[in-house]
């Protein structure tokens, strides 16, 4: 094993798609499940607090000094496909876009609509990561994962995780997801699987501001209503606080448009639920996680 597993003082901003972060006391990106294995015992062993990002589209850090271990995962990118069986085997920090694409290649059919979502698979089980009523939960078969408190690894079967709208149980547990098993369906129409996953591609890049630093959508839609409209009926669409903006092209967005602080992020994400909370009587959750803040995880 490399000597040199982790790095100290690491700035974390290049490692969020909305491009703001602290520093970690330690970080690592460990290559695979005995490196990853190692880190997590060295941190309980040392009793440091470990918390574990993919691709970090989903995640507001705090520009603080984040103590403890931060571990990556996106250096863990093993992809095993069987196209006549329809079986994957995939690392935690296989890229969903990679993933869609290598799936539709392979003429396996039911990953078309994942190619849209920069995150890696680790985040998407964590988060029930989807669109519309397509998540990857459909083609799950097992979840192997580090118990972070025993360090013991152990496969967890699908009927054993409950998910629902962007929640895992994995959100309520402390499991580092390793690498899971899905299946797709074998057979598929080459060219029209390749037509699909580009067309989801398209559509998500002409609706959602793709060119531009964010974290997706910042809220959870509430029961029979979107988040983008309350935003939008409060004519907040373009509202700024410092370097942070309301996304024009799409409310429930939030970009870092010049130089965003995680400051200027978090009370532009309060100042939005306040407001809706004081007009429209709706609570809005994130659906962004945050690492060093004192908001519920
Ligand atoms: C432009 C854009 C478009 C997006 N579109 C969509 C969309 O259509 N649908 C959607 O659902 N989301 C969307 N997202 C949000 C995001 O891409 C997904 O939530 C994604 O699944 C997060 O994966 P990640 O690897 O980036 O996770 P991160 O952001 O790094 O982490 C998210 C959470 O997962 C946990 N986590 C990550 N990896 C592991 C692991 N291996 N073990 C344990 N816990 C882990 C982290 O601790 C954190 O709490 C979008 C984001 C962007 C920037």
């Amino acid at each position: 094993m490399n000597k040199k597993i982790f790095s100290k003082n690491s700035n974390l901003s290049t490692y969020t798609t909305i491009k703001v972060g602290g520093v970690a006391e330690y970080f690592a990106e460990p290559r695979n499940t005995d490196e990853f294995s190692f880190l997590i015992k060295w941190a309980n062993l040392n009793k440091h607090k470990c918390q574990i990002i993919g691709a970090g589209s989903n995640l507001l850090i705090n520009n603080i000094f984040i103590k403890g271990l931060v571990i990556c995962t996106k250096k863990m990118k093993t992809l095993v496909i069987e196209p006549y069986s329809g079986i994957v085997e995939a690392e935690a920090g296989v890229m969903l876009p990679t993933l869609s694409n290598s799936l539709a290649k392979k003429r396996l059919k039911g990953g078309e609509w994942a190619v849209g979502i920069p995150g890696t698979l680790g985040g998407a089980i964590y988060m029930n990561a989807g669109t519309g009523s397509l998540s990857l939960a459909k083609n799950l078969i097992s979840v192997k994962v580090i118990n972070n408190k025993t360090n013991e690894q152990l496969e967890i079967e699908k009927k054993d995780i409950d998910f629902e709208y962007r929640f895992s149980s994995f959100q309520s547990n402390d499991f580092a997801i390793i690498s899971a098993k899905l299946h797709f369906e074998p057979n598929g129409n080459l060219e029209q699987l390749i037509q699909t996953t580009k067309n989801n591609l398209k559509l998500k890049t002409e609706t959602q501001p793709y060119h531009l630093p964010s974290f997706g959508s910042v809220f959870k839609n509430p029961e029979n209503n979107y988040a983008a409209k309350l935003i939008d009926d409060m004519g907040l669409k373009g509202f700024k606080i410092g370097g942070a903006e309301i996304s024009t092209m799409h409310s429930n967005f939030i970009i870092n448009n010049s130089s965003a602080s995680s400051k200027d992020i978090y009370e532009l994400i309060t100042v939005i639920q306040q407001k809706i909370l004081q007009n429209k009587g709706i609570y809005l959750q994130p659906e962004v996680r945050m690492i060093g803040f004192d908001y519920p995880k």
